[in-house]
């Protein structure tokens, strides 16, 4: 995410400016348009099919999501610092799920990775945040059917 946030992550458009010869500086999964950092883990069709998992998991009506978005400017909500804190943690555990979805495409030569399912999401930023989180118990239950109630 460090490099994500810096433009940093290396897509093919980041490649290209290195001077590495490319064949294509397009997306590789959508093809529609230049694959930068933005593109590719917030704004791709692919992308936004789990961000739309996620808003609905979280019970929010719409909002794109940009690296480092705190939830009071992305859905109108209160919420603790704690509430941010965790709201990053699921915004960066789908950035991840995204781009090794990428990956797998570009290296691999599949026509789109395993699809993310809300489940994995769920469940890898369950396990990141409850054991780094001192500040109050995670249930599972909770985590799954109310995370809202968490960053209140
Ligand atoms: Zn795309």
């Amino acid at each position: 995410m460090w490099r994500a946030k810096r433009e940093r992550l290396l897509v093919l458009l980041e490649l290209d400016k290195r001077g590495i010869d490319l064949h294509s500086v397009r997306c590789p999964l959508c093809d529609d348009h230049l694959e930068t950092v933005k593109h590719s883990l917030l704004e791709c069709k692919h992308a936004s099919i789990i961000w739309e998992k996620v808003r609905s998991w979280w019970g929010f009506d719409s909002g794109i999501p940009s690296f480092g978005s705190l939830l009071p400017s992305l859905y109108h909500v209160q919420c603790s610092d704690l509430g941010n804190k965790i709201w990053q943690a699921v915004e960066w555990t789908c950035c991840y799920l995204i781009w090794k979805n990428r990956n797998h495409k570009v290296f691999k030569n599949t026509s789109w990775g395993p699809p993310v399912a809300l489940n994995e999401i769920q469940v890898l930023s369950y396990d990141w945040i409850a054991k780094r989180c001192k500040e109050r118990k995670i249930e599972w239950h909770e985590w799954l059917h109310n995370p809202k109630s968490l960053i209140m």
